[in-house]
């Protein structure tokens, strides 16, 4: 990172990525220090001619920044005293995307740069943008919270885009952020574990498009309609997007149909029927956000419609990834809470449920105004028990106990429905650790047990 030539800089966290930004910083001319607790990667961040010294013994009054590596929590930090020691002394303590910040506005201040943020959809959001801004034949460098950590991207040069999804840490620590269009998607009271207060964790995410050009919006809860409101105020440029109001000025979602609305007229630009990578509600606000991105940079209707319609969805994310005649089989295993399992239950109508694993506070409570759309619930893991105290009464239920006898018993049952197109989904409401290592490894495990039944057309990649 050129812009920090001559300076010192400390850095912590030799992850692949801390080591990507500290030879960034040294490419560009700065004196870096970098560390880390763990003494492989010390000592392999030194094999690779990185300079490491133990920050303890800095005189921390000399350095002008300290870097975090993403992944390195800041309130729960194992470095915490790094971290107060730069304060100390009365140093910054930034992240790799305040770096890429840097970076583009020193080398290519006109480079198209969308930040992407919210409680749910960031990554849907980044991955559906950059998907259609390549498919329209740019270059598009996707990262940040998603794929590639900041550092690792091709370096800014004025025609090429970036597509950067933020957490709210990566946001905390990015104080100069300033996208072309940043987008904040949804505020829901999640996360407050590491932010302590709703309002801490909004005014962060508020900082991603209170700086940016054009400031993209989803009105539909009270935090985010409030900071558009705000912004607006404030002389910003505001596009408010809805998944559920007809809004007199802005886009917004009519079933499938997105809109525009403008000097009082109403239009449609875009429509997400028949993409099954989009299904729902949540994905007509993902998709909002996208589009209105992409017009924001030029890109015409068409070029958006056709990138809507190749776009393949994420792995795990209402994943359709096969069909047998009138059932599909979708994969929903990031959903590791009730709520996040609230989407996919009201994107179908009839449903064969799997779900389950470790349990989260509350369980499946809150979804019991969805449980008409239910056929039938195939539980695993430890939470079966007490999914089944809930269930019992208004969904007929059993419990498979493994994922592969689930997948099984629910293809069996939906094949013999006759009301139409029926779904088995899975969408665990739990987290995956008392059978599975991650809500991948659960993902790919449902993927492989629908792809091994007869029969089964193959969907996705
Ligand atoms: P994130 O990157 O913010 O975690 P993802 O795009 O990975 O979000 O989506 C994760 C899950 O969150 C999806 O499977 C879906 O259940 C839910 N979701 C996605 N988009 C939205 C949205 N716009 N509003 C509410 N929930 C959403």
């Amino acid at each position: 990172a050129s812009s920090f030539s001559g300076r010192r800089v400390a850095l912590f966290g030799l992850g692949g990525s801390g080591m990507a930004t500290a030879r960034s910083l040294i490419e560009g001319g700065a004196q870096v220090v970098c560390w880390d607790d763990n003494p492989e990667s010390v000592a392999k961040a030194e094999d690779e001619g990185l300079p490491v010294g133990d920050l303890r013994g800095e005189d921390w009054s000399r350095f002008c920044s300290f870097v975090l590596s993403p992944g390195v929590p800041l309130t729960h930090p194992k470095p915490h005293w790094t971290v107060e020691l730069a304060r100390a002394a009365g140093v910054e303590i930034i992240g790799d995307v305040e770096l890429f910040v840097r970076e583009r506005n020193l080398r290519a201040p006109d480079a198209p740069f969308f930040a992407i943020t919210g409680t749910n959809g960031k990554s849907t959001t980044t991955a559906l943008t950059a998907h259609i801004l390549r498919s329209a034949g740019r270059d598009a460098q996707m990262g940040g919270n998603i794929g590639r950590a900041v550092m690792t991207l091709d370096p800014p040069a004025p025609s090429r885009f970036y597509v950067i999804e933020c957490s709210s840490y990566q946001i905390d620590l990015a104080p100069s952020i300033n996208p072309t269009a940043g987008v904040l998607l949804n505020l829901t009271p999640d996360h407050l574990d590491r932010h302590g207060t709703m309002q801490r964790y909004a005014a962060i995410k508020e900082q991603l498009v209170g700086g940016s050009q054009t400031a993209i919006v989803g009105v539909d809860d009270p935090f985010c309609a409030q900071i558009a409101d705000r912004l607006e105020l404030a002389g910003r440029k505001v596009v408010r997007i809805s998944k559920r109001l007809s809004l007199t000025d802005g886009y917004y979602a009519e079933g499938t149909d997105l809109m525009e609305a403008k000097d009082g007229h109403y239009s449609r630009i875009a429509f997400l029927e028949g993409i099954g990578s989009l299904r729902g509600q949540h994905n007509a606000q993902n998709a909002l956000a996208a589009v209105v991105a992409c017009l924001a940079v030029g890109l015409d209707l068409g070029e958006i419609q056709s990138g809507l319609e190749s776009f393949p969805g994420l792995a795990h994310r209402m994943e359709q990834v096969g069909r047998k005649d009138n059932v599909l089989f979708v994969n929903d295993s990031k959903a590791t809470n009730a709520d996040a399992s609230a989407p996919a239950l009201s994107s179908f109508p009839r449903i064969y449920w799997i779900a389950g694993g470790l349990p989260k506070e509350g369980g499946i409570e809150p979804l019991r105004g969805l449980f008409p759309r239910i056929a039938r619930a195939y539980l695993i893991g430890e939470a079966a028990p007490a999914f089944s105290a809930t269930l019992g009464g208004s969904v007929p239920y059993e419990i498979s106990g493994t994922l592969t006898a689930a997948v099984e018993h629910a293809a069996q049952d939906a094949a013999k429905d006759e009301s139409g197109e029926v779904v088995v989904l899975l969408s665990p409401a739990c987290a995956s650790f008392d059978q599975f290592k991650n809500f991948e490894v659960r993902g790919d495990a449902f993927r492989k047990a629908v792809h091994s039944i007869e029969g089964i057309t193959l969907l996705g990649g």
